[in-house]
């Protein structure tokens, strides 16, 4: 019996919330007396899968097979559910992603397992399983009791800090039967033409708001996301305006980010705006409008105009 992760890769490594993942299966693993193991699907570097060992998973189980490269939740579900027998695991970790939720999903109803996605912490093991989610965007919580024998948890970045080891993970191959009805819609892999960061994986966000008054005026915020290697987001008017690119808007209708660090420079901190930032771990806001609502979701707030603080901000990074 063990704690299986499902892990997903980009360009055959796997992903940082996925280690994420791994780290707390780890630890799941650890309150069960059990052993943590990885599923990897489709062409992966080997040593990145090794590398699951340094957040805490014994062995790694791959199936390479080529038609598993391309995100196919139908497929993975149903590979994920041959592992699980395999396995005999009763807990299975997923990390929060369309795909992690579209393959827990579907895998839930093959097991008929129990299924929480949003999880923010470790669980609560005493006689019963109860775990905590995000619900309402991240305005409230709620403690969940999943009483089915498996389990399935789709855990949100930052759940747990994952700290890295010098561990290797076993790498061993897996066999899975593939199934025909699962490859009848041909899904393909668009390859990301900029060398940006992805938003959704950055550690660090710097994000500008309409308090930059223009998209002529970014370099400043340009500069300090160079300075501290971190991806840039933006406002949702910002992108309707076309100051940003859409794929930078961030909130509600924008994409959900979770960073270590989010930098809000000239954002008012809208709840919309919110409802795409409240997974991060510190959240600092530049705003001239000591007023401004995101002060009330900051852990630091500096207020001032963001043309003066950023090159500030910037010299100190630089100077570090
Ligand atoms: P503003 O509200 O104009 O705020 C600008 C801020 O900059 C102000 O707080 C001001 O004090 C500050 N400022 C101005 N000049 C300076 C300066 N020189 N230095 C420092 N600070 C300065 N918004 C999103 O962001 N994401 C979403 O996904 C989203 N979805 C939405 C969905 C719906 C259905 C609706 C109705 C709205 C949605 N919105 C979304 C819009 C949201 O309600 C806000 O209008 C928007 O977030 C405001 O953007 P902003 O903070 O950049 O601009």
């Amino acid at each position: 019996m063990s704690v299986l992760i499902f892990v997903e890769l980009d360009n055959g490594s796997v992903k940082k919330t996925s280690l994420e993942a791994v780290a707390y299966g780890a630890e799941v693993a650890k309150m069960t007396g059990t052993t943590a193991t990885v599923l990897a699907l489709g062409k992966a570097d080997i040593s990145s899968l090794e590398q699951a060992g340094a957040f805490g998973a014994s062995k790694v189980l791959h199936a390479s097979d080529d038609k598993l490269t391309h995100e196919n939740s139908l497929a993975y579900a149903d590979v994920l559910a041959q592992a699980v027998k395999q396995e005999d695991s009763k807990i299975i970790i997923l990390a929060k992603s369309g795909l992690g939720d579209a393959v827990a999903a579907r895998a839930s109803a093959k097991l008929k397992a129990g299924i929480v996605s949003g999880v923010t912490e470790l669980p609560v093991i005493n006689g019963g399983f109860t775990v905590k989610r995000s619900i309402f965007t991240g305005k409230a919580f709620s403690n969940v009791e999943i009483k089915s024998d498996i389990k399935i948890l789709v855990v949100k970045k930052n759940a747990i800090e994952a700290i890295e080891s010098s561990e290797k993970a076993t790498v061993e191959t897996f066999s899975p039967v593939l199934r025909d009805q699962d490859f009848q819609a041909s899904v393909g892999t668009i390859e990301k033409a900029s060398s940006e960061l992805s938003l959704t994986e950055a550690d660090i966000i710097v994000s500008g708001g309409r308090g930059m008054k223009g998209p002529e005026n970014w370099q400043p915020l340009l500069d300090l996301a160079k300075a501290l290697g971190a991806a840039t987001g933006c406002s949702k008017p910002v992108s309707d305006l076309d100051w940003r690119p859409h794929h930078e808007h961030i909130g509600q209708t924008g994409i959900k980010v979770a960073p270590n660090l989010y930098i809000a420079c000239g954002i008012s901190g809208a709840i919309q705006h919110l409802a795409g930032v409240n997974g991060s771990k510190y959240i600092v806001v530049i705003n001239k409008d000591p007023e401004a609502p995101f002060f009330k979701a900051a852990d630091y707030g500096i207020v001032g105009d963001v043309f003066d603080i950023l090159p500030k901000l910037t010299k100190a990074v630089e100077d570090l």
